[in-house]
């Protein structure tokens, strides 16, 4: 299907986040006419806030959302494939508790995970006895036991990144910070209007179909939507995470009971941090005003300190964020318990043959969103023609084409054809870029040659590639999504970062 004269496109999508970069990605991948607006930084919303775990949800299992944890087990071979440098796998630890929950539950727990899915690379679970056992050494000694277990984790902000790179090499239009204020149909098209966050400058799009992917923001964007508004309501529900510098050496992570039924996760950070989260509270307000609470910070505390043999004070924060999950109920009343709502992706669809149509995405997770893609274009192709996809589902993104000597091989490669280049910063690119590196350091044949150094190995080179090609306008774009060396940055090498983009006059 090509894209007709005017500048019709095949399909819109609202919203980048993951779930509307999958779509996009997978759209144009299947030869339509993609273009995806977001109101502001791609990932901005929910996208760079998660725990970045690209897993199964062992604790999913307490409330029997088989399916959910099934196709997202699947998932993590097949997003380890795609995109390579941005989720790797993990060994994670679950200290035994004998008060909360009995060996035999966990146990069974385990084995059902080890074997819900196929696992090619991953390996099974087993239990550990912790004295004298590295898993062991940030713990304090009554904790005699523990299960180990496998799972994948991943750099949100970059997998979205990934997909609109995806989309774009697929030949979709992928426009930054423009809002859409409403859609209408003239018959078998939609009319979309955009607003420039920036300056403010309207204008329209026409496509033949419309994606509303706002994420928490998505029965808002509805009722701007002509016929698609939608009866369903999201909860919205808070998650935080606080970063402290690391607390163990070891990549593993660890995957903590609280007391009142819940779970938490600390994980190995940005070489040189822990992450600790999360949080489940209910969140009334606008998604844009969301923020970590001390309250919150308390309680991660006090969860965590049960557990660590050096406790966590608050002082030791370096960073903390909140994110926050819509959540949408699939029977029980409003009082349902927060923890028993459904994480699985789900679908409205309005309009059909003779009215353009618009598929409206409900929740979902990180882990799911190339299958949630497929799926969610699978929803439209009964209302809407849809062409098979152009490659198989664990082909690489941008970036990701790294053959069978993988990341190792790849950045053993880069060791040797610019030898001049400091071995951490190397391996930060390789990670964050994949393969997109070589790009970045195309005649590039000493340190200078990267150019000014705005702080920790972040350069010149970096900051142009970045609005050149990853749609970054601000320091922050830059220093808390496209990477996370805002860790590293002192708040004056921020603000001369700022002051450079400034008079660099933007992408
Ligand atoms: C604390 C927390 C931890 C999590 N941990 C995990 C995890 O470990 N693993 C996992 O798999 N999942 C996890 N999740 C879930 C996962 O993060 C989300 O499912 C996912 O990020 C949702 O993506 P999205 O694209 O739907 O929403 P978003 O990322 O919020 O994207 C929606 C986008 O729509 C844009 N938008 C809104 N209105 C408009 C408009 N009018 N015009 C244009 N654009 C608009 C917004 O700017 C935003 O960028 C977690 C979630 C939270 C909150």
């Amino acid at each position: 299907m090509t894209r007709a004269p005017g500048d019709i496109y095949d399909l819109f999508v609202i919203g980048g986040g993951i779930n509307g970069a999958a779509i996009a990605c997978a759209a144009a991948d299947r030869g339509l006419g993609v273009a995806l607006a977001d109101a502001r930084d791609f990932a901005e919303g929910t996208s760079s806030r998660s725990s970045k775990l690209i897993h199964g949800g062992l604790r999913y299992l307490e409330t029997y959302d088989f399916r959910l944890v099934r196709h997202a087990l699947l998932e993590r071979e097949i997003l380890m494939a795609r995109t390579p440098h941005l989720v790797w796998p993990i060994r994670l630890v679950l200290p035994h508790v004998p008060a909360l929950r009995p060996r035999w539950l966990i146990r069974l727990g385990l084995f059902l995970y080890d074997h819900l899915a196929r696992r090619k690379t991953l390996p099974a679970s087993r239990m550990v006895r912790l004295a004298g056992h590295e898993f062991g050494a940030p713990l304090k000694p009554e904790y005699r036991f523990a299960f180990a277990y496998s799972d994948c984790r991943g750099d949100d902000a970059r997998l979205v990144i990934a997909n609109l790179l995806g989309a774009q090499a697929r030949g979709a239009s992928i426009l930054p910070r423009r809002r859409v204020t409403g859609a209408r149909r003239t018959g078998e098209v939609w009319q979309i209007e955009l607003a420039d966050a920036q300056t403010g400058e309207t204008s329209t799009v026409a496509a033949r179909a419309l994606v509303n992917a706002a994420g928490p923001w998505v029965a808002q964007v509805a009722h701007t939507l002509e016929g698609a508004a939608t009866g369903r309501r999201p909860r919205l529900v808070r998650g935080s995470h606080i970063v402290v510098p690391r607390l163990w050496e070891g990549e593993h992570g660890y995957f903590l009971q609280t007391t009142d039924n819940r779970t938490m996760e600390m994980f190995p950070y940005e070489n040189g941090f822990t992450s600790i989260g999360t949080t489940d509270t209910p969140w009334e307000q606008p998604p844009e005003e969301i923020a970590v609470s001390e309250a919150e910070v308390s309680y991660m505390l006090e969860q965590v300190n049960r557990y660590l043999r050096n406790p966590v004070r608050p002082e030791d924060i370096v960073w903390r964020y909140a994110g926050v999950r819509p959540l949408f109920e699939v029977g029980g009343g409003r009082d349902s318990d927060l923890s028993t709502l459904t994480r699985d992706y789900s679908f409205e669809i309005g309009g059909g043959r003779d009215a353009a149509p618009v598929l409206t995405v409900f929740g979902g997770k990180l882990t799911t969103h190339r299958r949630m893609a497929e799926d969610a274009l699978a929803r439209l192709a009964v209302v809407f023609p849809m062409p098979e996809p152009a490659h198989p589902a664990d082909a690489p993104l941008p970036g990701g084409e790294f053959g069978p000597a993988g990341l190792a091989g790849f950045e053993a490669g880069m060791a040797r054809r610019h030898a001049w280049l400091p071995a951490g910063l190397r391996t930060r690119l390789a990670r964050l870029y994949g393969t997109r590196m070589e790009i970045l350091l195309e005649s590039v044949t000493s340190l200078s040659g990267l150019g000014r150094c705005f702080g920790a190995d972040l350069y010149q080179r970096e900051v142009d590639f970045l609005i050149r090609t990853e749609w970054a306008r601000t320091a922050e774009d830059i220093l808390w999504r496209r990477t996370k060396l805002g860790l590293w940055l002192s708040p004056g090498q921020a603000l001369e970062l700022a002051e450079y983009i400034a008079g660099r006059g933007g992408a």
